[in-house]
């Protein structure tokens, strides 16, 4: 059996994989790939920015360009609705979950089932001769912070 790698081994993976692509290792791009793995889940960009990994060191718009490079070849996507917020996540390769979205506030998080359109989307790639085929199933409400506390009970009709 092979140990889980650790958080350092992760990072230095993905830093061969940016090198690869022609980015520079600088210290920002370190401390991102370090943060989105840490919380192995979407986060906005303002949020990562505010990441004691990242808020002393790096400036919000070099994060947000880095992030966009990510995107570029292909090791970060962005989740969630463009019109609202949206999140940027690591793209790994065999890992895969579905998101939950707060319509108050706007958070994301992931949910733990067992994706229900695995075989769909194998499909989809055979009938359509696409490569590299992923989905986004992504859920919508309204979380439990968000949710106002229950009415109070009104006298029973007699
Ligand atoms: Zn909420
Ligand atoms: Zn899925």
């Amino acid at each position: 059996m092979s140990k889980a790698p650790t958080l350092e081994e992760q990072v230095e993976w993905a830093l061969e994989v940016c090198r690869g692509k022609g980015m520079r290792r600088t210290h920002a791009l370190r401390q991102i790939l370090r943060v989105l793995f840490k919380l192995g889940r979407p986060v906005g960009w303002a949020s990562l920015a505010r990441e004691p990994e990242l808020a002393d060191s790096c400036d919000p718009s070099s994060i947000f360009r880095i992030l966009v490079k990510l995107e570029e070849i292909g090791l970060v996507r962005r989740v969630g609705s463009p019109e609202r917020s949206y999140y940027f996540m690591l793209n790994l390769p065999g890992e895969h979950h579905e998101h939950i979205i707060c319509r108050e506030c706007g958070k994301i998080e992931n949910v733990d089932i067992d994706c229900p359109v695995g075989k769909l989307e194998q499909k989809v790639g055979r009938q359509t001769g696409y490569g590299q085929v992923y989905h986004e199933l992504e859920f919508f409400g309204i979380c439990p912070d968000c949710q106002l506390p229950p009415a109070r009970p009104r006298a029973k009709a007699r």
